[in-house]
């Protein structure tokens, strides 16, 4: 998700250092920054947010976490979760590829992944966040019964996500093509999957354990 460069995103985010880090100063403490002990879920790729204020709101009982790099996207999911006092949800501007740098191994019980970029260009496939390089970072913090879930409207990248995930010995459950004919009653919709739903695109989903 691209956003206008916001020169004041930085002092905003700093601002709010009690929810969101924008460098890796707390790696040591992460399980201490919230106020339960308690499991926690991430989402990577958090775009505007709406899915991880959501699932924080519906699941007191979880710990949440959103990786976004880019800050000035990050600014607004600090405001909904500031306007509405969310208070198990936690957010990290850094790029996915540092995350054990941030995490213990096994230290996190699930990973959402949500509309994910694409790539669509083959040179670009080690930046699609399904790559193996990335399966292998999601394999170090994820806990040996945690699931990765991951939803997108992008055909491409669902059937490379398959085939990578399978390639790395990954056991696949609940595929579905067609999320939103018959569409759970706790999904939860992003805002990209609104936007491509609404313009007729199907939305594919799968849940993947190492
Ligand atoms: N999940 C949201 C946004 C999808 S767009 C939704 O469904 O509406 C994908 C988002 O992932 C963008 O905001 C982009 O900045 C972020 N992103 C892409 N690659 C990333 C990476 N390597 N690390 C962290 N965030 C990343």
């Amino acid at each position: 998700m691209r956003m206008r460069n916001k020169p004041w995103a930085e002092d905003f985010l700093l601002q709010h250092e009690d929810i969101v880090s924008i460098d890796l100063a707390r790696k040591d403490h992460i399980v201490d920054w919230f106020e339960q002990v308690q499991p926690i879920h991430i989402e990577v790729g958090s775009g505007m947010g709406r899915f991880i204020t959501e699932m924080a709101k519906a699941h007191p009982e979880i710990n949440y976490i959103g990786i976004e790099r880019d800050k000035n996207v990050m600014i607004r999911i600090v405001e909904k979760a500031v306007e509405q006092n969310i208070r198990n949800l936690r957010l990290l501007t850094v790029d996915a590829e540092k995350l054990t740098e941030i995490f213990n191994a096994g230290e996190i019980d699930r990973i959402y992944l949500n509309f994910s970029d694409p790539w669509p260009k083959v040179r670009h496939a080690k930046r699609r966040l399904t790559h193996e390089n990335f399966l292998k970072v999601y394999e170090t913090i994820l806990n040996k019964d945690g699931e990765i879930h991951f939803k997108t409207d992008n055909q491409a990248l669902f059937e490379y996500s398959i085939e990578s995930m399978s390639h790395y010995g990954m056991k696949l459950k609940n595929i579905n093509l067609n999320l939103h004919d018959n569409e759970p009653v706790d999904n939860i919709r992003t805002e990209y999957e609104d936007k491509f739903s609404n313009k007729g695109f199907r939305i594919n989903r799968l849940e993947a354990r190492f």
